[in-house]
């Protein structure tokens, strides 16, 4: 980035809540049902009905508030969002505006120089989805509206944010929040979490807003950033020719790599918004502060820091580790079969996660129990087969619904820790490497990992490798005094 700029950035993200029925009636949430079926005459906006509150919504934004330092307002009141699209049959959203349910809070977040930096949250409030127009037809749109009435949190930061990485990062910490609270799957794909930029540029220096635009469509962590990157890059260089930034809204074209202005009359906006006539004002008593606060399970931050406490576990391992809070669980339930936390935890970071990349699978799916890979890292520790052979012995408990123990038995992979049978092993085979042999005494180290390599080889993976060395180093050395 030009050295002259520093780029503001502030993110709206939306985020669906995970409650069965709608904000306002009792329609299913439900994902990927046949198009207009979840549907009642309350969410389709018919003249004469009345909107009853979920009072989930209210409690799952409260928690969303609390996890984020806010204040959570005892009174808050609901809004009408008044617009006119296809998407929308009442012609209005149900939203917040003035007195929203949380406000002023913040998170922090690790930046790239390695610093803790502090975002500020402006706001969250509660609000109803629209549905969904399908424009890829020829010629024809499509109208499904089971998501109209679906509830949403909107995040909304002080435009504290710096760079594309800096919201990424802002991001991944909100997604890991909503999900620990279990209010949001996060799924972006499906859109039940999005998020919207926006993005200004001012000289180093000034304390002055620039004017922004809004990035919107991004359905990525990734596209989030290259989003905000490119804007940011087309702003200055606009600014450079002495042109200005045009406040408007930009569409962001994942194909293309780019952003492109909205049609503009998609975004003429005067929303009208007024107090919400059909709905009491929301208040949070304190009782039932209380029983929202019991909602909250140990978040992110204190449970990682308990990792590297209690398991004594290097920061590095704890952070990857409470990830996710199911990922956490998983870890947590595995030290109830092996007190071994850092085997426990390399076992978790490598081979299980590599799986569940490549599965595209989340660890409540993974096959594999806490019991079983428990034994496994138990088997290593206490001699059993070595810890190369559980490697091997994994992706056969992935594929075949048995314990370690029975799958060493079957193709017999006991360690070979039998001193006689190693020396014989190893003995050949420097009688077969003269040459090699002659390399060490010459002072070539690096023979010494050949000899490791065959001896190996040889036992397909199963001498101690503990005692191969040492057996190793004993024969050589008698050897170069005789
Ligand atoms: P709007 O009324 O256009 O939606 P808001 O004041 O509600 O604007 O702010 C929306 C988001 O834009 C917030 O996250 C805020 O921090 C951010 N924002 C506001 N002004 C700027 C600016 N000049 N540059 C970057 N972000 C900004
Ligand atoms: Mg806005
Ligand atoms: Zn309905």
């Amino acid at each position: 980035m030009n050295k002259k700029y520093e780029a503001v950035i502030g993110l709206e993200v939306h985020a669906q809540l995970l409650t069965e029925t709608k904000a306002f009636c009792s329609c299913s949430t439900k994902f990927g049902n046949p198009p207009n079926t979840n549907v009642c005459p309350v969410c389709l906006g018919h003249p004469g009905v009345l909107p009853v509150f979920n009072k989930k919504v209210a409690e799952f934004t409260v928690r969303m508030g609390i996890a984020t330092n806010c204040t959570i307002n005892e009174h808050s009141i609901f809004a009408r969002k008044n617009y006119f699209y296809p998407d929308l049959p009442k012609g209005y959203q149900i939203s917040q505006y003035e007195e929203p349910i949380c406000e002023n809070g913040f998170i922090t977040i690790s930046t790239k120089d390695g610093s803790q930096k502090q975002i500020r949250l402006k706001r969250i409030h509660m609000e109803e989805d629209a549905g969904k127009s399908i424009h890829d037809r020829n010629n024809e749109t499509l109208v499904d509206v089971n998501r109209c009435g679906v509830p949403l949190i909107e995040i909304v930061t002080e435009p504290d944010l710096n760079s594309g990485e800096e919201a990424s990062a802002y991001l991944n910490k909100i997604h890991q929040l909503v999900r620990y609270l279990e209010i949001c799957d996060g799924n972006m794909e499906e859109g039940s979490f999005r998020c919207d930029a926006n993005i200004s540029i001012r000289p180093i220096g000034s304390t002055e807003l620039g004017t922004k635009t809004e990035v919107k469509n991004m359905n990525s962590f990734k596209n989030v950033e290259k989003a905000i990157n490119v804007e940011i890059e087309r702003q200055i260089n606009l600014v450079e020719d002495g042109e200005k930034v045009v406040q408007q809204t930009l569409l962001w074209n994942a194909d293309l790599n780019d952003v492109f202005p909205m049609r503009s009359k998609e975004e003429a906006h005067d929303y009208r918004y007024f107090p919400e006539p059909d709905l009491f004002p929301i208040v949070i008593t304190k009782e039932w502060y209380e029983e929202i606060i019991k909602q909250i399970p140990e978040l992110p931050e204190t449970r990682k820091n308990r990792f590297t406490q209690e398991y004594n576990l290097p920061e590095y391992d704890a952070e990857i580790l409470t990830q996710s809070k199911y990922l956490a669980d998983y870890y947590e339930s595995l030290l109830k079969f092996t007190k071994d936390s850092k085997s426990a935890s390399n076992w978790i970071m490598g081979d299980v996660l590599k799986t569940l990349n490549e599965k595209k699978i989340e660890i409540q799916d993974f096959s594999i129990s806490p019991n079983r890979l428990g034994s496994l890292i138990n088997l290593i520790s206490d001699g059993t087969i070595s810890g190369k052979i559980a490697k091997d012995i994994f992706p056969i408990m992935l594929e075949e619904n048995k314990e370690p123990l029975e799958i060493i038995k079957e193709r017999n992979l006991f360690q070979i820790t039998d001193e006689t049978k190693l020396e014989k092993i190893i003995n050949d085979i420097i009688a077969n490497n003269p040459s090699e042999l002659k390399q060490y005494f010459e002072g070539k180290e690096k023979v010494f990992g050949f000899f490791i390599g065959q001896i190996m080889k040889m036992t397909q993976g199963k001498a101690n490798p503990k005692s191969v060395n040492e057996i190793l180093r004993k024969i050589l050395a008698q050897l170069k005094e005789n």
